[in-house]
């Protein structure tokens, strides 16, 4: 819980740990829906605590939001995966990457300081999709909107992480500039009809803006089947893999030439 004696210790552990090179990102593979190739990579943070060991990102997000640290942790992410994502492209592996950004850091900076870096590592803008995450929830300020129209402008992906977590994930598919939605998994594993109308709602609404939509959360065939009816241009979860260490990520790359 941020604001907590235990909180505070784990910020203070936290701002060393970019340096201590205890940062790390998973990948987990996306799916194309119709051709089943492995399209994109969603990089993923990962804390090698010294003491706890391998921490997940619901450990640490909310504490580097409260404490003023999610902008690094964002600079990291951009770092580490864009560096390894332009060792794969120049061995002509050209994969797709997705990363997880807060509302917090959607300053116009932001998009100035992302479309630099993918010039500099000599990446296509194409190739990058910046999702946004749910918490804490987009305002619609001046910034946020620039922001993103700068990144989309630019070639980049925006993409609306988490949709029907929150009440107002449709208005969020109709007004923000977006090019991807990411149906929660929650909806996924979540059987009710009323999913199944929001989830039609909400692709009607995404096809007439030209964006694609991903399903999270697919653990089985049954989940997988969700998909297809939901007719998704993309799926993610464990029926097709976790989220891999660089390693086991690059062996998969490397069966996919
Ligand atoms: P998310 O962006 O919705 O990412 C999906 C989460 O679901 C990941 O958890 C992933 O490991 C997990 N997952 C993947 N497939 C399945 C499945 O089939 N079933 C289930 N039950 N879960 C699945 P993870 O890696 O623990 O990340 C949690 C959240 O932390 C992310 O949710 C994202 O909001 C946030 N996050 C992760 N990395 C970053 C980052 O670099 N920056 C920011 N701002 N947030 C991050
Ligand atoms: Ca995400
Ligand atoms: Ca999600």
């Amino acid at each position: 819980m941020p604001g907590t004696p235990a909180a505070a210790e784990l910020a203070g552990q936290l701002r060393h740990a970019f340096t201590a090179g205890e940062l790390t990102a998973y990948y987990q593979p996306q799916y194309d829906m119709q051709t089943l190739d492995v399209v994109a990579l969603e990089a993923l943070c990962r804390w090698q605590h010294p003491r706890r060991g391998l921490l997940l990102p619901d450990r640490f997000i909310a504490i580097a939001e409260h404490y003023g640290l999610i902008v690094e942790v964002g600079h990291f992410m951009l770092e580490e995966s864009g560096e390894r994502m332009a060792a794969w492209h120049r061995r002509g592996l050209h994969i797709g990457m997705s990363i997880n950004v807060s509302p917090t850091e959607l300053v116009p900076d932001f998009a100035t300081t992302v479309l630099q870096r993918l010039r500099e590592l000599e990446l296509p803008e194409h190739a990058v999709t910046v999702e946004i995450t749910e918490s804490p929830a987009i305002s619609y300020t001046r910034d946020e909107l620039y922001t993103l129209e700068t990144l989309i402008e630019g070639g980049v992906g925006v993409s609306i992480d988490d949709f029907g977590i929150g009440n107002t994930s449709l208005e969020l598919v109709r007004l923000l500039p977006i090019t991807e939605v990411k149906i929660d998994k929650s909806l996924m594993h979540d059987s009710q009809r009323a999913v199944d109308d929001l989830v039609h709602e909400c692709l009607s609404i995404a096809r007439g803006r030209g964006a694609i939509v991903v399903a999270e959360g697919i653990e089985t065939q049954e989940h997988f089947e969700r998909a297809q009816h939901w007719e998704c241009d993309r799926g993610q979860g464990y029926y097709f893999s976790p989220p891999l260490p660089l390693g086991e990520v690059e062996e998969l790359l490397l069966t996919l030439t």
